[in-house]
């Protein structure tokens, strides 16, 4: 039997962290088996589901390097599909048509909630006799459609995350709905746990692997596979990605979309590596690898039964990893943005400037987003100074070493890495002081503060923008003052 399994988004939203995860899942499962991966588009929904959230999450599968195999599908695109499935259900007398109207099911639920019991549908309405439904149908009633489910059952399956799972049949909440309301006769809307069942059903998906919220759901689903006869698949639910302190990850933790992480400057393959690692661990405890590699060692024996909390130390180390180890050329792209969006005078097509720049920040980057205050010394021409580089600027011997750079300079057209070290020497042995404070002054001078990526290439970038004279002007003024 061949692998083939899913990712089955609702487009309610933006890609979540959470369903990306559980994509990640499916996708190295699917790969380690050599199996087919899925992608089905959940937008039943009608009210919630937006043709732009569906594109962001095809945009953000696709970024992320999740290929899938077959699909997008549509469910909006397949109700026909559904409609007979209810319709077989009605047929074999596994389903029926509940009348019962929205103010009865609360009359209902009060008096479960006054006797300290559980809400559930009594399953008033599953024998009327043709007649009682007629006098309905006269009312000008509406009904749903309903699945018989057996308080008697024990629902059993032996999930490959969480082991042998049991559910009663009496706390599935009564006969479930499946359609929502239509005239008697039609097939309104089916719904979530119906629609899921035929599509993988259709789809001949052999595991569904999910999130752990879902766990539920399954009892229900495994009683409508069996009312539709077919194959039951195997089933695993991933553990819930949580927040740092252990709770549910919500919007208050900061970030939840996929996108929220591009925008801060997370890199695809520090991002699905990460997410491998959210409840996966490798044997050999590698925690760096791409996708294929990760899918050669994944199995679900090494997925985790507890919440996965999130780590940010870990994913920026990762993120830091992949940036420091990236071809400079791309890093450049990748920044590029970055740098315009913060409103940075950008020549694009100096573009030696700019992949020099990029080394140079390359081994201090964690995010991409980094590159924007650790650049702007040598984009904008002016900047506030650093309290401890206006210290540093009023020590004194300051002003002559300045001075000694500055006449250096001038007229000095383009150098080099050693013409830049030659020239500080000189200054050392002109002045007779110590090369610490020559150096400590002149990264004071340039950059406005006292740390920062590699000073004399720092000062080459600057030199190459006619900048650093200014500054150092600037600074002798602060020093003199
Ligand atoms: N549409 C569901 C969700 O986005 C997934 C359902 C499933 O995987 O069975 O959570």
């Amino acid at each position: 039997m061949s692998v083939r399994v899913r990712i089955a988004p609702s487009p309610t939203g933006n890609l979540h962290i959470g369903t990306a995860r559980t994509a990640v899942f499916n996708w190295l499962f699917a790969r380690h088996h050599g199996g087919t991966f899925v992608l089905r588009i959940e937008d039943t929904d009608f009210e919630r589901s937006r043709p732009e959230y569906t594109q962001n999450i095809l945009d953000g599968l696709t970024w992320l390097g999740l290929t899938w195999d077959e699909g997008p599908s549509f469910q909006t695109q397949r109700l026909d599909l559904y409609r007979q499935a209810v319709q077989t259900l009605l047929e074999k007398g596994l389903a029926y048509h509940c009348f019962c109207t929205e103010a009865e099911l609360e009359v209902m639920r009060a008096e479960q909630e006054a006797k300290g019991q559980a809400p559930r549908y009594d399953n008033r309405h599953r024998n009327l006799t043709a007649e009682q439904q007629q006098a309905f149908v006269a009312e000008g009633r509406q009904p749903v459609i309903r699945f018989r489910i057996d308080d008697d059952r024990t629902i059993t399956w032996n999930d490959m995350v969480r082991d042998q799972v049991s559910w009663k049949g009496s706390d599935l909440g009564g006969d479930m709905v499946i359609a929502r309301r239509a005239d008697f006769g039609e097939i309104g809307q089916p719904l979530y746990n119906f629609v899921v069942v035929v599509d993988d059903m259709d789809m001949q998906i052999t595991h569904v692997i999910r999130g752990e919220d879902h766990v539920g759901n399954t009892p229900k689903q495994i009683l409508l596979y069996e009312a539709l006869g077919a194959n039951i698949p195997e089933f695993a639910h991933t553990p819930l990605i949580l927040s740092p302190s252990g709770k549910k990850l919500s919007k208050r933790d900061g970030v939840t979309s996929i996108d929220d992480f591009r925008k801060m400057g997370y890199v695809p393959e520090a991002m699905v590596n990460y997410m491998t690692l959210l409840g996966w661990s490798a044997p050999d405890a590698q925690e760096r690898f791409t996708l294929p590699e990760a899918a050669e060692k994944f199995d679900f024996e090494r997925v985790n039964k507890a919440g996965a909390k999130f780590d940010w130390d870990k994913l920026n180390w990762l993120n830091s990893q992949y940036l420091h180890d990236m071809p400079t050329d791309r890093l450049t792209d990748l920044l590029i943005p970055y740098w315009q969006n913060a409103g940075y005078a950008l020549d694009t097509g100096d573009r030696t400037w700019l992949t020099q720049l990029t080394a140079l920040l390359a081994p201090s980057l964690v995010r991409l987003e980094d590159a924007v205050a650790m650049s702007r010394y040598l984009f904008v021409p002016t900047i506030e100074y650093a309290e401890a580089a206006v210290i540093q600027l009023k020590q004194e011997g300051v002003t002559p070493v300045l001075q000694g750079i500055l006449s250096s300079l001038d007229g000095m057209g383009t150098f080099t890495e050693a013409e830049a070290q030659t020239l500080i020497q000189q200054v050392v042995k002109d002045l007779g002081v110590k090369k610490g404070l020559v150096m400590k002054s002149l990264r004071a001078a340039l950059t406005c503060d006292l740390h920062g990526p590699d000073l004399i290439q720092s000062w080459l970038l600057l030199h190459q923008h006619q900048l650093d004279t200014s500054r150092l002007q600037e600074a002798l003024a602060i020093a003199a003052a």
